[in-house]
């Protein structure tokens, strides 16, 4: 039996933390409305002579935590940022390895063969990133190997001991390999930059101090279900406040630092923003609920898009350095957005005829944006993920991806994220 990693036990233990301080602050408030007046009176004064006291204490107890914060610092790989890491990379390793052997686990019966051609091209992705990227020593250091998992949700994901997971659904909702690439690079990078080990760093902080706000709460609540709603309202706080933010923050690190990597790769990067414009339109044209982003873990697929554009001429320049093949004339980015206004207007035509009554009667039945949509995504993405029976058909350059049912999830676990 081997111990748990440090990480996975500051898990385990949280629930029971918070309940030990709900405990305390709950007896804190039933031991001072029980005390007898005369001794809440002395208790005063007591506090009030010794304010003083008190404070250096807390002053002396907030400089300590200061102090282990600053030597907790640490350099990002490759953007240089300065951030906190309370685990060590090797903790995380081991937590990652029992992940990936989970993951394996869960998986088996859904892995596909290294043979298969959508093994083969997602592998030879990977590899090409990792071998155009090895001057990166947390690139280089890590054994990268791929499984492509047969299941329709759109995610994929890496972890830092360089297990990369690739779900069908994913391969289906990318156009080429370029945009293929971006994905991959996009989840290497929050490998590479130990995202998972700040993540969890910036939680075990933030639930220290929780723990010092629920004791306050349930000491300070008149009744045990106000000290229940203020307990509910700090969570919601800390997590609009902090944990959402924070974890934008990295997912906008790990688009930049994706984008490098497909770059020195050489990958059109062109696609990046296509790939998120391409999110986006689905999502406006089947109505799928979103989130406004400050409410969201991840950034709104329009900015994600808007951010990744701006970021494009930088990149061109340093695949430009890379001794890359000439990229295509005609830019994915314009081919898109005409795509999308010529539909567009047609729709619109075909809107103004139907009123009219003059329209086709098959029409009735589609709403214009989802034709539009269905054409644009298979004439300029070649992806169909939108068709009756949702079954992604990718129909050139890659392999058909072998999808069922596809549903439109990109989402984010504690080790895993997109
Ligand atoms: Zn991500």
């Amino acid at each position: 039996m081997r111990a748990l990693p440090a990480p996975l036990l500051w898990m385990v233990l949280k629930p029971l933390q918070k309940l030990l301080a709900i405990l305390l602050g709950r007896s804190l408030r039933k031991w001072w409305v029980a005390l007898p007046d005369n001794r809440r009176q002395l208790m005063h004064v007591w506090f009030r002579r010794r304010r003083w006291h008190l404070a250096a204490g807390l002053g002396v107890t907030l400089l300590i935590l200061a102090l282990l914060l600053l030597t907790h610092l640490d350099e990002s790989p490759v953007t240089g940022r300065l951030r906190l890491l309370v685990f060590s990379r090797e903790k995380y390793m081991e937590l990652a390895v029992l992940t990936s052997e989970a993951h394996l686990e869960e998986f088996a019966e859904q892995l596909l063969p290294v043979t298969d051609p959508l093994h083969q091209m997602v592998e030879q992705s990977v590899q090409l990133l990792a071998q155009r990227n090895k001057d990166i020593p947390e690139v280089s250091k890590v054994p990268w190997s791929v499984h492509v998992v047969e299941s329709s949700q759109i995610n994929a994901f890496v972890l830092p001991n360089g297990k990369v997971f690739v779900f069908t659904g994913m391969l289906g909702a990318v156009a080429d390999v370029d945009q293929l690439m971006i994905v991959l690079g996009h989840e290497m990078a929050h490998a590479i930059l130990d995202h998972s080990a700040e993540q969890a760093s910036l939680s075990h902080v933030v639930d220290l101090l929780s723990l010092i706000l629920v004791t306050a709460i349930w000491a300070l609540c008149p009744g045990d279900s106000l000290a229940l709603l203020g307990g509910w309202a700090k969570d919601k706080l800390m997590e609009l406040m902090f944990n959402h933010p924070y974890s934008r923050k990295l997912e906008a690190e790990a688009d930049q630092v994706g984008l490098h990597l497909a770059a020195k790769a050489c990958a059109d990067v062109r696609a990046g923003p296509v790939f998120w414009q391409q999110l986006d339109l689905v999502d406006q044209v089947t109505g799928s609920p979103t989130l406004p982003e400050w409410l969201s873990t991840h950034p709104s697929h329009r900015n994600r898009s808007g951010q990744m554009d701006r970021l494009i001429p930088q990149a061109l320049e340093l695949r430009e350095t890379c001794a890359c093949p000439a990229l295509p004339p005609i830019d994915p980015r314009a081919v898109f957005s005409k795509t999308v206004h010529e539909l567009l207007e047609k729709a619109k035509e075909q809107g103004v005829r139907g009123l009219e009554g003059t329209h086709e009667p098959q029409s009735v039945s589609t709403p214009a944006g989802l034709a539009v949509s269905q054409n644009v995504l298979a004439s300029s993405s070649k992806v169909d993920w939108l068709n009756k029976d949702r079954v992604p058909a990718v129909t050139s350059p890659l392999p058909a991806a072998a999808g069922k049912e596809s549903q439109h999830v990109l989402q984010n676990t504690s080790q895993q994220g997109s």
